[in-house]
């Protein structure tokens, strides 16, 4: 092994090694793959082959982990390849962004003895990505086509994966977005440095390619009714993700150069795709040189600061209510933001915004956790003449999101949502209040992962195909 592959030892945890702020753009992600490709036949090998798979208990894609991992210590890699895509519409999505900490290398055997887990998530981008240079991925091709139609609101993993499921059965599909492109959060919301947009756009084409149509830029509630939608196709699945940002309700909110992660990150993501962006050309988005303060503790918060640090900003401050241990974000998110130079105010809440016209500074209270809440979690309280002050000139609010009024915006008052705002659907089989429209995803989970939103996209397809079956059963006995 080469000196400069001996520095990713930590591999397996894809954490980047230390490094400085200003030199993180570099080769990294090209040493990276390269280790990577030398090291995946060897991680596959450490697997102890348990008996009792763990991994694919706790994968929710029940992706059969063992079998492929001793396919690729073998170097059989197409049939490896065959049964990752078997089970997964997107495993090199899948093997770069899964919380695999979480999820399948949480619960693996070795990792429980205390002998660091199988670096799964990069075996299965590994094999992916072999499949995708070799030409092994291919369009679907339909042996029978069938005339039932079914109109997917929502190019995000659950309505392509959906889409592509139903499209296998010969079902004719169009995907209507509001965005001008399809991947939902996978193009605008997560940043290149963790899923380069190369690979969500090349999936998104050998959909295309295999007869899906996208209907880009047209927004369900502007440029048609659910009725007019509903009237059009067999089915509708409605797979829309959540959007609705959280607000800091404080004096100042209304100031200029405070902004949400979405509006962040998305202009950052058009940026690294070539688009001309306004915001971003003009400096107003762009956090080069300036002190940067993001609120919030989750996945989105991680992403925004250290979209800041490559955006070469010259302080990132992460301000979060809570304490490390009690952050909603991953562990694994968090200490890569640390070591690429983000500084982390924990027990920290914003008072207030300051500045004339654009926020200036930021009053800040101190925070001690008092007794658990009713969800168990220590209550945050704030610390009587605590306030202090944070330079600023640019402020990220990443504070979750919740769902949009879908009822009000589709125009369709009788479509039942949950307390929540999520669309209330029969579990068992997704369908809404209203025949023929079903949902997946985050739109009925809430904010979550992209795993799920392929799984519910899958287990969905499997609904949409037993309800057009039917119909086409009671259509003929009409006729
Ligand atoms: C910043 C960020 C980072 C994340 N990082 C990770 C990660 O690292 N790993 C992970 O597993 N998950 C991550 N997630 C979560 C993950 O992206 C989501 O759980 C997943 O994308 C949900 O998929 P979906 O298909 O339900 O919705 P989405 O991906 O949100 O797609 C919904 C689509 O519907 C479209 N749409 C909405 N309303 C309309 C309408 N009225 N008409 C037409 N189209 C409409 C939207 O334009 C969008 O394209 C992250 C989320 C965010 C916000
Ligand atoms: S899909 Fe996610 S959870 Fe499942 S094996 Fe791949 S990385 Fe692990």
């Amino acid at each position: 092994m080469s000196d400069k592959m001996l520095k990713f030892v930590n591999i397996g945890q894809q954490t980047p090694p230390k490094r400085k702020a200003s030199n993180r753009k570099d080769d990294f992600n090209e040493i990276y793959n390269e280790f990577i490709q030398e090291k995946a036949g060897e991680q596959a090998s450490r697997c102890s082959q348990c008996g009792v798979p763990f991994c694919q208990i706790h994968c929710p894609l029940s992706n059969n982990i063992p079998d492929w991992l001793k396919l690729t210590a073998e170097g059989r890699l197409k049939e490896a390849y065959d049964l990752a895509q078997s089970t997964n519409n997107m495993p090199e999505v899948c093997g770069r962004i899964c919380p695999q900490d979480r999820l399948c290398e949480g619960n693996c055997v070795i990792e429980q003895s205390g002998h660091g887990t199988v670096t799964i998530g990069s075996v299965e981008k590994y094999i992916t990505d072999t499949a995708w240079k070799e030409g092994w991925v291919k369009p679907i091709k339909v042996r029978t086509e069938k005339t039932q139609s079914v109109g997917i609101i929502g190019a995000g993993p659950a309505g392509l994966a959906a889409g592509e499921q139903l499209r296998k059965l010969g079902y004719q599909i169009t995907i209507y977005d509001r965005y001008d492109r399809s991947g939902g959060l996978l193009i605008y919301g997560i940043p290149n440095f963790k899923l380069e947009k190369f690979v969500v756009e090349r999936r998104t084409k050998l959909l295309n390619d295999c007869g899906i149509k996208f209907v880009q830029n047209f927004e369900v509630g502007k440029d048609a009714t659910l009725d007019q939608l509903r009237d059009k196709h067999d089915a509708i699945l409605v797979a829309t993700g959540v959007y609705k940002a959280r607000e800091v309700d404080l004096p100042g909110k209304d100031l200029a150069n405070i902004f949400s992660a979405m509006e962040f990150l998305t202009a950052s993501n058009k940026k690294g795709l070539g688009d001309k962006v306004e915001l971003f050309d003009n400096g107003t988005l762009n956090a080069e040189g300036k002190d940067i303060v993001v609120i919030g503790g989750g996945d989105t918060a991680m992403d925004c600061v250290r979209t800041s640090i490559r955006q070469n900003a010259k302080s990132v401050k992460c301000l979060y209510r809570r304490d490390k241990e009690n952050m909603p974000g991953s562990a694994r998110e968090v200490g890569n933001a640390e070591e690429e130079g983000v500084e982390f105010i924990w027990l920290s809440s914003p008072k207030e915004f300051i500045g004339k016209n654009k926020v200036e500074s930021l009053a800040v209270d101190r925070i001690k956790l008092g007794e658990p809440d009713d969800s168990g979690r220590r209550k945050p309280e704030i610390q009587e003449n605590s306030e202090f002050n944070v330079n600023v000139d640019l402020v990220i609010k990443a504070l979750g999101f919740d769902p949009e009024n879908l009822p009000k915006l589709f125009n369709s008052n009788d479509l039942q949502v949950t307390k929540w705002g999520t669309l209330k659907v029969d579990f068992n089989t997704m369908e809404s209040n209203l025949p023929g429209v079903f949902a997946a995803g985050d739109i009925v989970r809430g904010a979550s992962l992209v795993v799920w939103a392929i799984r519910d996209g899958r287990d969905v397809a499997e609904s949409i195909r037993r309800f057009l079956e039917q119909k086409e059963l009671k259509t003929s006995k009409v006729a």
